[in-house]
């Protein structure tokens, strides 16, 4: 019987994960077929639910949903219970176990993004959803010292902050305003800036002015495609990297969890690229901007 996954988000239309997927799958002649299911948060429960037959065997779960499937699994893994965000499913016979592997991804992200240099200990992350936690997880794991948090609605930054509250207890972790002086402030202080907002991703929009970044910066933004931000980071001579190579990673690991088996990284970076040269630049949950406009 040809098994099923399944990507839970809202909307899910164009995603890059599922020609990856597939495309892994089929290479090792698994018989599984990768689905997009787009539900609303209101149908998120029921969603879950019929996961736990047999013919599941397991789902990826993306924006809105990462923090809200959490109190619908039957058991997490530390990554998943350290960030309070869940974007693989995988089963145990019925029972649905929640993991985070963007936070794996995230640290390959990094990694190459800082590159042969020392790694920074300050940060600044835009955004506090599902992506912003593995993100700030990956920084207090990786060491840095001094993380601050930027979101649009403030109490979001301040829950993520209270979250990681122990794990951050030797650091300063902590979220502000979204005031753009008060961000440019921050930035003079740091060397690594991520975009963990949506902000991009349908339209040509920048979550901050051009004129904020400086040359010192290294930039990654999680949307995987070159957004407005990395192209004016570019222009002012930062370090910069799209979510390509998270989206990778955490695919692989995701892989590897559902099937056991090691994850064919050159076929999902082809069937990546491909995607993406056919047009499909939107990142999961989001319309790409054809589909939106
Ligand atoms: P969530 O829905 O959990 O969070 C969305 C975030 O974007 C929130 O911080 C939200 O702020 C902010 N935001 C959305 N629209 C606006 C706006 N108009 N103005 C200001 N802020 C806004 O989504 P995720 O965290 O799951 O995903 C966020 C982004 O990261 C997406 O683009 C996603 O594709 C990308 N991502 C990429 C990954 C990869 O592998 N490359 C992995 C994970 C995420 P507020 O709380 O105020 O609404």
């Amino acid at each position: 019987m040809t098994k099923r996954v399944v990507l839970i988000g809202h909307p899910v239309a164009h995603s890059l994960s599922a020609a990856m997927q597939q495309a892994a799958f089929d290479r090792l002649g698994i018989e599984a077929a990768y689905e997009l299911w787009d539900r609303p948060p209101a149908e998120l429960a029921d969603a879950i639910a019929e996961l736990r037959t047999d013919e599941y065997l397991g789902a990826n779960i993306t924006i809105p949903h990462k923090e809200r499937v959490v109190p619908l699994v039957d058991r997490q893994t530390d990554e998943a219970h350290a960030t309070g965000a869940i974007n693989t499913l995988t089963k145990e016979g019925k029972k649905l176990v929640g993991h985070n592997t963007d936070v794996a991804g995230f640290k390959v992200a990094l990694d190459r993004l800082v590159g042969r240099q020392k790694m920074p200990r300050q940060a600044v992350v835009l955004g506090a959803g599902g992506g912003a936690r593995a993100v700030v997880y990956g920084l207090i794991r990786e060491g840095f010292q001094r993380v601050v948090v930027f979101n649009r609605h403030l109490h979001r930054g301040e829950q993520l902050v209270r979250h990681f509250g122990r794990s951050a207890a030797h650091m300063d972790l902590r979220a502000m305003p979204w005031h753009e002086s008060i961000i440019e402030a921050e930035l003079a202080k740091t060397k690594v800036l991520v975009n963990a907002t949506s902000i991009g991703l349908a339209d040509d929009a920048s979550p901050i002015p051009a004129e904020i970044l400086t040359p010192e910066l290294m930039v990654l933004d999680l949307i995987y495609k070159r957004t407005r931000l990395l192209h004016d980071a570019a222009a002012a001579g930062c370090t910069t990297a799209d979510g390509e190579l998270m989206l990778l990673h955490q695919g692989a690991a995701a892989f590897e969890l559902w099937t056991g088996q090691p994850a064919p990284i050159e076929v999902m970076t082809e069937a990546l690229q491909a995607a993406r040269a056919d047009g499909v630049s939107s990142a999961e949950g989001e319309p790409s901007a054809a589909a939106a406009g």
